[in-house]
């Protein structure tokens, strides 16, 4: 059954005032980025609101900037200029690497690095045409009161299967966001919850500015694992990085796809394991399987996830320590 666009407001503001302010007289409004994943919920009637605030038009968040700290990356910059960027890839090798992961090339000429990262949660149970899901009473995220994946439980277990996220997160990521009392600035592992109903901790009225990377002498690698090696979101995705400047070298580990959120995770703290030795391998492919938590959330089950994301980990972490 096709299902039609329904009618919207569009509107276009050019600065980011214009942005906070039409967010403020339209408080229910959906911010618009690339539309990529947008449009697609606004077909299956996933969008609670008819009017929509397209941020292309904001120079302001649109460019790629070094400064004396790192780099600032505006969240209206595309996936492609990213994936294209000798900036990032010199420093931030991970985050053109997921850049390059997501979707396919005339896709990422459209979609931003800010809808990646308040990209929504995703579920068997959501992703659905509305009929489909009206048919099984809808669910806990949207118009329903159970969620179908864990119905014992008291919160939605949509899982978040943005690709950026753990890269800029071993990089210890800051973002910008404005408001209409101003400006915030923290770790982007704050922007989320574990709860797919409302995993992101914007404010209402809020708007994702950019993206904050600190110089970096960290090296750093990405993968995902997915159905389909073209075009697919992770099943489970992970971010390493790795200073070797420091004696034994440290590591940084995060994942997405498995949780409602993305997050770092402890590597192993134990003083007496060195990555030279197999047991601290041992000991993170065991401490993956413990953090992530993948749940009836895709086709594919949830067991195999675990132990799919943990191999990933070590696969990753031997590659670059
Ligand atoms: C076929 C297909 C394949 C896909 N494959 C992948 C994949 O492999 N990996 C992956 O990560 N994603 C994938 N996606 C999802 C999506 O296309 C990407 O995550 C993309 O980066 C979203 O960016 P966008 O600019 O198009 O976001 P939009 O669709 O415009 O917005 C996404 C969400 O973010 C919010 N938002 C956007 N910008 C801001 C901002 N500045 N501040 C606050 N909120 C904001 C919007 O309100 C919306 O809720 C896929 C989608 C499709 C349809």
């Amino acid at each position: 059954m096709t299902e039609a666009l329904p009618q919207f407001t569009l509107v276009r503001p050019e600065t980011l005032d214009d942005a906070l302010i039409a967010l403020q007289a339209t408080p229910d409004a959906a911010l618009s980025a690339g539309g990529t994943d947008l449009i697609v919920r606004l077909r299956k009637s996933l969008v609670g609101s008819d009017t929509l605030i397209d941020l292309t038009g904001i120079k302001a968040m649109n460019s790629i900037d070094p400064n004396e700290n790192g780099l600032r990356i505006g969240a209206g910059v595309t996936l492609d200029q990213i994936e294209h960027s000798d900036l990032i890839a010199q420093t931030y090798p991970a985050v053109v690497k997921a850049a390059a992961s997501v979707a396919g090339p005339s896709h990422r000429q459209v979609a931003t690095l800010g809808g990646n990262l308040c990209l929504d949660t995703r579920c068997v149970y959501l992703n659905q045409s509305h009929w489909w899901r009206k048919a099984n009473d809808f669910c806990l995220k949207y118009q329903g009161d159970t969620c179908h994946v864990a119905p014992k439980g008291n919160r939605c277990r949509a899982a978040f299967s943005g690709d950026l996220a753990p890269a800029l997160l071993v990089h210890d990521a800051e973002v910008e966001i404005a408001g209409p009392t101003g400006f915030r600035r923290e770790p982007l592992g704050d922007l989320y919850v574990e709860d797919g109903a409302t995993h992101l901790t914007l404010e209402p009225g809020e708007i994702l500015v950019a993206v904050n990377l600190p110089a970096s002498i960290r090296t750093s690698d990405y993968e995902k694992i997915r159905v389909r090696k073209t075009v697919d979101f992770p099943l489970a995705g992970v971010a390493v990085a790795c200073d070797t400047s420091q004696e034994p070298p440290r590591l940084w580990v995060a994942v997405t796809g498995t949780n409602s959120r993305p997050f770092l995770l402890d590597p192993p703290d134990d003083p007496m394991l060195s990555p030279a030795d197999e047991a601290f391998f041992i000991a993170l492919q065991k401490q993956v399987q413990k953090a992530v938590s993948p749940q009836r959330t895709t086709m594919i089950a949830p067991h195999y996830r675990r132990l799919s994301v943990a191999a990933l980990a070590v696969r990753l972490a031997r590659r670059i320590l």
